[in-house]
């Protein structure tokens, strides 16, 4: 009997075996027969995408010309179209009208080949109105949970699917190296290893097993490579990065995320070491797509062929930049408002000065992501195929996620949790907006209609009174923003004088990408006034900050009793916040980047050694000023409860070069109140060829325990983790001793 059901199981699972393959064989068969019956102009188009809005009638956003649609499908072949139409996010049922439009009119087409339509579902399905929006990226970093970043895109994928649309420009891999980067809070901060564990989660959780099921969507990794790294901090100006670093550090992530299946990359606005990476051969196509072996399609991004000639220079005219561009290995361009880059690549291709091998590796890989999302079958959902959208279930999921990344950065004399019968004050120009809760790319790009798409959902203020009522919870903004009215302030200061505490809401508007450049990383002066002026009251001050970037807020850090960090926490995040001002939610958050005290001390957590002299290094003659104080350290995160660890021991201490190294350490709740938190694994080479970081994240792991509960967490290191990459652009690990940290206890071992 038991052979029986062995050999059943066995043969199934050949028949599963075979049926995925046949798929991948079926899929690459239908290309090839598919790509052998078009014509020059049906391939080029396939490599065009242009943006709804192109076709908007005249006068009336929103509403679409269907002559100009037709031109687009008919005359122009495109392959593909992006974003939200006006005046932004549409419910599923007007997407499906917008996507059947446009399916009807690839249909009339001689291949009825699908368009594929891609959006920036960034946290969540956020260009659909109705849709659960997440925390943003960052702050599901700061959650340390890959589980609910997984469980996050899943959803995302479904609510994008159910709006039918099958390609979200997700996840961001992008490493910021200058926090005031506009896009810090689109990336999962500052270390390599944080970042790649959530972008290998968040691709696992919109692909799922079959990317071509009504419930999962192609991801989208951007923006390859070296994005954030800029030098100013400004968005979209020049990098410089060794190759050395870049390959150490971010192109880690990349590959990462490619081996959990990633289906497209959008490549980097910015130039690297004066070269634009949609300029580079060597990265598209020498590193990204032979090196590492990556098989999918490789997208612009927005009118980034074009920038090459109007704003890097390095093309004379659109039809240079679009030769430079292809032959560098771009498989679709972002065009995306006109059909130059359709005449100029056709008019390169008819002259020979692009050879149709690169045209065809294009047109395959496009043509092999619409067959494995199932387009040819269909385009459009089935409405009642997605119950769940925006539904409890979902909003719940939205709301642990919240209430883990929000992060308790400073608690002095246990000022919170808040009394339910105590009085409070609440203030600050973020207090009373779901703007400053979603931040950009929240129903439309720059998010600044949060407070009609989600009037339904809770701002600050809101989920206070509503926790303990109107009477306990006074409420003035104190501040707006960028204007600095002191009747404003005098107004909150008075208010504040019949209060036991003040809940000050501070951070930044609504941004993304260069509307959001900033020159001066301090929060804005309103704010630090407001904030100076309250604290001469002698009441403890709450300061919650609901921020992209970490906004520099040393000028009056020291006069705030508790801080919390919400970041961008989404729809969900006010009732997430005051479940953990009132204690209702214990804090689990931990910063995923290095929080600056001063705009000439940006320092990342795995700084060199000469970035932090010691103590012992100061000089007798004159005093050094410490370079390294960041106001908060990468992984700060309190809790109510407190955590013991002990007992931190390693399998080996002598390790050969083939070892892997088990790492065990106990945890107990040594508090009153149950608590998540996440157990961070740092690793030190003490001596290396290339200067050694002082510490880098090697492992996480987040558990839950009751009080008086202890578990022994186990992690498992391998070679690779000791690895570095040396002058010769190679991974290499050096023989000698390296150090384990777990919170502060410590553990050596030496490679032989
Ligand atoms: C952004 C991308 C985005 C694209 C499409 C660009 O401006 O840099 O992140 O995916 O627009 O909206």
């Amino acid at each position: 009997m038991r052979l029986k059901i062995a050999l059943l199981l066995f043969c199934g699972f050949l028949a599963l075996g075979a049926r995925s393959q046949n798929n991948k064989a079926e899929i690459d068969e239908k290309v090839t027969e598919l790509l052998s019956k078009m014509t020059i102009e049906e391939k080029v188009g396939q490599m065009t995408q242009i943006t709804i809005t192109t076709f908007d009638v005249k006068d009336k956003k929103g509403e679409i010309d269907l002559t100009k649609l037709n031109e687009a499908i008919q005359k122009y072949h495109i392959g593909s179209i992006l974003n939200c139409p006006n005046p932004g996010a549409p419910t599923i049922k007007r997407w499906n009208e917008v996507i059947t439009t446009i399916s009807n009119e690839a249909n009339k087409t001689r291949l009825k080949i699908p368009v594929l339509y891609g959006i920036d579902a960034i946290h969540g399905s956020s260009y659909t109105a109705g849709a659960t929006l997440f925390p943003q990226q960052i702050g599901m970093a700061a959650t340390f949970n890959t589980d609910i970043v997984k469980r996050g895109a899943e959803i995302s994928a479904y609510e994008t699917r159910a709006s039918s649309i099958p390609w979200v420009f997700s996840p961001d891999l992008d490493l910021p190296r200058n926090p005031s980067w506009s896009r810090m809070w689109e990336s999962f901060g500052e270390d390599v290893y944080l970042s790649a564990q959530m972008g290998e989660a968040m691709v696992k959780g919109f692909e799922g097993n079959d990317v071509g099921s009504k419930y999962n969507v192609a991801s989208c990794m951007k923006h390859y490579i070296g994005y954030g790294s800029t030098t100013t901090g400004k968005d979209r100006t020049p990098s410089i990065i060794p190759e050395r670093v870049l390959r150490q550090f971010d192109l880690t992530i990349y590959q990462a995320a490619i081996k959990a299946g990633a289906k497209s990359v959008m490549i980097s606005s910015g130039e690297i070491n004066g070269t634009p990476v949609h300029a580079s051969k060597y990265l598209i196509t020498d590193v990204l797509k032979n090196e590492l072996g990556f098989q999918g399609v490789v997208v612009t991004d927005w009118k980034d062929i074009i920038y090459l000639y109007t704003r890097h220079k390095v093309a004379e005219n659109n039809r240079d930049a679009v030769k430079l561009s292809v032959m560098a290995g771009i498989d679709m361009s972002m065009v995306p408002e006109d059909y130059t880059f359709y005449n100029d690549l056709l008019d390169l291709v008819a002259k020979g000065e692009v050879p149709m091998s690169r045209i065809d590796d294009a047109v395959t890989r496009i043509l092999k992501m619409k067959f494995e999302l199932n387009l040819f079958q269909s385009t459009v959902a089935n409405l009642k195929e997605y119950p769940k959208f925006g539904s409890q279930e979902f909003i719940d999921v939205a709301y642990t996620a919240a209430s883990e990344s929000i992060t308790l950065l400073k608690n002095n004399n246990s000022v919170l949790p808040l009394n339910k019968n105590e009085k409070i004050l609440v203030t600050g120009p973020t207090a009373n907006s779901m703007k400053y809760l979603n931040g950009g790319w929240s129903y439309n790009w720059q998010g600044e209609n949060s407070d009609t798409y989600a009037a339904d959902k809770m701002t600050i203020l809101e989920a206070l009174q509503s926790k303990t009522g109107k009477e306990n919870v006074l409420y003035t903004p104190g501040a707006d923003l960028a204007n600095l009215d002191d009747t404003e302030i005098a107004k909150a200061v008075e208010m504040a004088k019949g209060v036991s505490k003040i809940v000050l809401c501070l951070g930044e508007k609504n941004y993304t990408e260069t509307p959001g450049d900033i020159s001066n990383l301090y929060l804005t002066t309103p704010q630090i006034k407001l904030a100076l002026a309250l604290s001469k009251l002698n009441i403890p001050i709450i300061l919650v900050l609901n921020e992209g970037r970490p906004r520099l807020i040393s000028d009056f850090e020291d006069k705030m009793s508790a801080i919390v960090q919400c970041y961008l926490p989404g729809n969900e995040g006010a009732r997430a916040l005051t479940d953990i001002l009132y204690g209702d939610v214990n804090p689990s958050g931990r910063l995923p980047y290095n929080y600056p005290r001063y705009p000439n001390s940006l320092e990342k957590y795995n700084r060199k050694y000469t970035e932090s002299l010691g103590d012992e290094e100061q000089n007798n003659d004159a005093e050094y000023e410490k370079s390294y104080s960041p106001q908060f350290e990468f992984g700060t995160g309190l809790s109510y409860t407190t955590f013991e660890y002990s007992n931190l021991n390693i399998d080996k201490t002598q390790l050969n070069t083939t070892d892997d190294l088990k790492v065990t350490v106990d945890i107990k709740n040594t508090g009153k109140t149950n608590g998540k938190t996440s157990i961070l694994l740092y690793l030190s080479d003490k001596v290396a060829s290339i200067t050694p970081e002082v510490k880098a994240l090697k492992r996480f792991v987040k558990i839950n325990l009751a009080p008086g509960e202890s578990k022994t967490v186990t992690f498992t290191l391998n070679q690779k983790d000791l690895q570095f990459i040396n002058n010769d652009l190679k991974w290499i690990s050096e023989k000698g001793t390296f150090k384990i940290q777990v919170d502060t206890l410590i553990k050596e071992f030496v490679l032989n």
